[in-house]
């Protein structure tokens, strides 16, 4: 199926080209960049697209993709899943969708629901390719230390945070497809977290967390005191398995930063994949004074002796839709799953979906389960990418980056004392 390829392939590059937001920032100097489309007119079938990549992507999926009324009569027919070339553009979405009319008439799944989405995905990509200046990327600085950060969901983390050029469903999905990766870390760490016991986070993630947050409240107790400031341990977030997000813009990650002001960060993405975003020789970014980017092109397992030791007060780990219990990555993860829980700090993982979630899940406890404890119980994530991604295969397996998320830890032996 090749399912785990396809998701993983998504690419972030679409939101920065042609018009990266540096370029918008920067302002009107830049005049060579001209407005396409209008955006009362972000509507255009793949195949009569003004813009030559939705173009394209149309004859990719022409080549590639599939005809789900095939799929299905094939299949029902207890063959194996055939399919002809979708060749027939739905008029309703844009999308080639089917192999001829016939049979896109016949697929009443596709009208329903899917349809709708993939013609919220062509007006969005025409957009971000539309030549508009994409003000909703022209993000906010660091907070005023009087106001609090709510980081329930989106719309309240927007507005606590001053977003103020976003505002419209559009921008916000376009936004949020990139802050998915800084927010959801932030989020996950903070003191004001969405995740509490009331909401995944179980006793021993408790733990995990309040170590966290003692050294997040250190820094803050000092940041007046010039000496305390030196002696600072930064707090380490190690993104492991890294790919879209160590491509990009490194300053996407000051909103991580931003969310806790007085810390000095060192995001570490670790991955034989990851390549920094804007220099590929380079493997440190200096964001900020107190934000630092590292990029390591290996396998966590490999590269462990750069990072050693660890320690949970100041260490904690992420994987972006890692896929540990998809059946080709599985046991690719699993030297690095067995090293992460000999450092017994608290790991987050995300998923695509339910079934992308539940199944890394699974393996998991399958194959450590005696070895672990859970520190949030799988649910959905409220900093998820409000955007759905669509596989060129097939357009009936889509994607949230993000959308789910749990957390675990090596299991500590240490003696219990009763009460
Ligand atoms: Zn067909
Ligand atoms: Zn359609």
């Amino acid at each position: 199926m090749g399912t785990f390829s396809d998701k993983r392939s998504i690419s972030l590059k679409s939101l920065f080209t042609p018009s990266p937001p540096s370029d918008a920032i920067q302002g009107s100097s830049n005049r060579r960049q001209r407005v396409l489309l209008k955006p009362t007119d972000l509507f255009h079938p793949l195949s009569k697209s003004p813009i030559k990549e939705m173009r394209e992507k149309g004859l990719l999926i022409q080549q590639h993709g599939c005809c789900a009324t095939c799929v299905e009569e094939t299949a029902k027919a207890g063959k194996p899943a055939a399919t002809r070339e979708p060749h027939f553009e739905c008029p309703d979405c844009g999308y080639p969708t089917h192999c001829s009319e016939t049979h896109w008439a016949e697929d009443r799944g596709h009208s329903k629901e899917l349809c709708g989405y993939l013609r919220e995905a062509n007006e969005d990509e025409h957009d971000l390719r539309s030549g508009r200046t994409l003000r909703e990327f022209e993000f906010p600085s660091a907070q005023l230390p009087e106001i609090v950060v709510n980081l329930s969901n989106w719309d309240s983390f927007l507005y606590t945070r001053s977003f103020t050029n976003i505002n419209s469903n559009r921008a916000m999905r376009h936004v949020s497809k990139v802050l998915t990766y800084p927010v959801t870390m932030g989020a996950t760490i903070h003191q004001y977290s969405p995740f509490t016991l009331k909401n995944g986070l179980t006793p021993e993630g408790l733990k995990s967390m309040t170590a966290l947050r003692t050294t997040i409240k250190e820094h803050d107790l000092a940041r007046s005191e010039k000496e305390l400031v030196m002696q600072q341990m930064p707090l380490r977030v190690f993104v492991l398995g890294a790919r879209a997000e160590a491509m990009l813009p490194p300053h996407l990650y000051l909103q991580l930063a931003y969310l806790l002001p007085n810390s000095p960060i060192h995001v570490y993405f670790v991955g034989p994949e990851c390549i920094p975003s804007a220099d590929e020789a380079r493997s440190t970014i200096v964001v900020s004074t107190r934000l630092v980017l590292k990029y390591h092109k290996s396998y966590f397992h490999d590269a462990i002796w750069n990072f050693a030791p660890f320690d949970p007060f100041t260490d904690v780990f992420f994987m972006f839709s890692p896929g540990i219990g998809h059946p080709k990555a599985r046991s690719g993860w699993q030297p690095t799953v067995e090293k992460l829980l000999e450092t017994k700090c608290a790991v987050f993982a995300t998923g695509f979906h339910e079934r992308d979630m539940q199944t890394d899940v699974k393996a998991l406890n399958e194959d450590f389960g005696d070895k672990m404890d859970w520190l949030l119980e799988p649910r959905e994530n409220p900093f998820a990418s409000l955007k759905r991604d669509f596989g060129i295969r097939n357009l009936r397996e889509w994607a949230i980056s993000n959308w789910g998320i749990y957390g675990f830890r090596g299991k500590r032996y240490e003696v219990q004392s009763k009460q």
